[in-house]
């Protein structure tokens, strides 16, 4: 038990705390949820009152909350080193996770980065990648190709290589330019292809035509493989992720993969790049790192990129970057218990299990007469909602028909987060195949309720 009640939490809630992507005066007028627990991949309030975790807690819960043998690797680490910097000093916990990170990452990258979190990872891989072709002497190679829906965090740099205008469009005089290219979003294809898969992937040949008219200023580009998660669970056509590293071999750009939401085991693999053999040249993740439980993030790269940065001190070709909790100890243990988790509880294979049940349970969301799309990409997936399923005809985003879908979950017992009208199935990896049901059969019948089908 709290030793608040929840009526003085939720004041001094609203008195005090700004939630992320929140307009506060709605959140205000409402009595919200104050989560106190977890177990498992339940969520629960101080009333008691439980929740099933349907978002992993914002994409990041791997095992379920209070896992024994995670909470047990922080008490140990805990009771040994807090903190220590890597500014300066090596420390142990950090040194053994990059190994490990090296081993189960694409051939090649073998060199770790840490920072905090998603947004700090791709700063880190944006800077790195300029940075290189500078070193390189191709200082004019300055220019990122970004793809139209990308999300890859809120800080400056990671805006500036986004796509989502809602986000992002206030603060384009803060931005820095880059070149965009169409999202390869099947469903609502802006090159007119319609969804059928016949078209022989036309994004690829304008990506190709964009890369072609930046020849020489492009620095990198910029992907999150297999699927745009933010930009609303965009899942791209088999063969994309491939075809977009070919043209970076042709066109020697620097291929950064942005595994933050897709890293650890989400899509299937434990990366989204290892379904299409693909290596990027610089791969950031983040959010399934420590199973959910702290801040820690890491931007790998090759040794070819990492050579270029080497010279005397006088050269400064030092990579003048670095963040106070880098390589955080704590982090870093729980992050290793994370993995031997995953092999000690057989989790990618169990987890194909999920994504064929997950499969088969989406189908008969088809039939209601307002779900317009449905995407899927492993555990993850988003059930696009529309006004007009001929047509195709979204929902006018002022009406937040997904945040009134996840509001009426909240009656079935389950936490969702939507985005725009699409609404997501992002569960605990570990979810078990009752929870997943009771999940799917919350949203449907949501589903059904706010759109009236
Ligand atoms: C969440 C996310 C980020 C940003 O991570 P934060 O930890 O929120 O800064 C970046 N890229 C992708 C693909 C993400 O899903």
């Amino acid at each position: 038990m709290s030793r608040y009640s929840t009526a003085q939490l939720r004041q001094w809630d609203r008195d005090h705390v700004w939630h992320p992507f929140t307009q506060m005066q709605d959140w205000e007028r409402d009595d919200q949820i104050v989560i106190e627990k977890g177990e498992g991949c339940w969520l629960i309030d101080t009333d008691g009152k439980r929740y099933l975790d349907g978002v992993a807690s914002m994409w990041t819960n791997v095992h379920g909350h209070c896992r024994p043998e995670l909470n047990q690797a922080l008490k140990d680490q805990v009771e040994r080193l807090e903190h220590s910097t890597l500014l300066g000093l090596a420390s142990e916990q950090s040194i053994i996770l990059a190994a490990r990170l090296a081993e189960i990452t694409p051939p090649g990258l073998d060199r770790v980065f840490y920072s905090d979190n998603g947004s700090t990872a791709m700063e880190v891989a944006v800077k790195m990648a300029y940075q290189y072709q500078a070193h390189r002497g191709r200082p004019e190679r300055s220019r990122f190709i970004t793809f139209r829906h990308a999300y890859h965090g809120d800080t400056l740099g990671a805006v500036s290589v986004g796509g989502i205008d809602i986000y992002h469009a206030t603060f384009k005089p803060l931005m820095f330019e880059t070149v965009q290219a169409p999202s390869p979003y099947c469903y609502r294809c802006e090159l007119g292809c319609g969804d059928n898969r016949t078209c022989g992937m036309k994004c690829l040949e304008a990506l190709e035509r964009i890369i072609q008219e930046q020849a020489g200023h492009a620095a990198g580009l910029v992907i999150e493989p297999l699927l745009q998660g933010a930009g609303g669970m965009i899942v791209q056509p088999p063969g994309f992720l491939k075809g977009v590293r070919a043209l970076c071999d042709r066109y020697d750009l620097l291929m950064i993969a942005d595994e933050v939401a897709t890293g650890f085991g989400r899509t299937g693999a434990m990366f989204a790049c290892q379904h299409e053999d693909v290596v990027p040249d610089i791969m950031a993740v983040s959010k399934g790192i420590a199973a959910g439980y702290l801040p820690i993030a890491a931007t790998l790269t090759t040794s070819r990129v990492y050579q270029a940065f080497l010279g005397e001190y006088s050269e400064l070709k030092t990579f003048f970057h670095g963040h106070t909790f880098t390589g955080n100890p704590l982090a870093c243990a729980v992050a290793l218990k994370s993995l031997e988790l995953f092999e000690g509880d057989n989790l990618l294979e169990e987890l194909q299990f999920k994504i064929s049940r997950l499969n088969e349970r989406l189908d008969r969301f088809r039939l209601l007469s307002h779900v317009g799309d449905i995407r899927q990409c492993g555990l993850a997936a988003g059930i696009e909602l529309v006004e007009d399923k001929e047509s195709r005809r979204a929902y006018d985003w002022e009406l937040k028909t997904g945040v009134r879908v996840c509001l009426e979950a909240r009656k079935h017992g389950i936490f969702s987060r939507p985005l725009g009208n699409t609404v997501v199935i992002f569960p605990p990896l570990v979810i078990s195949n009752d929870e997943l049901d009771l999940l799917l059969d919350g949203l449907y019948r949501s589903i059904r309720e706010v759109t009236g089908c």
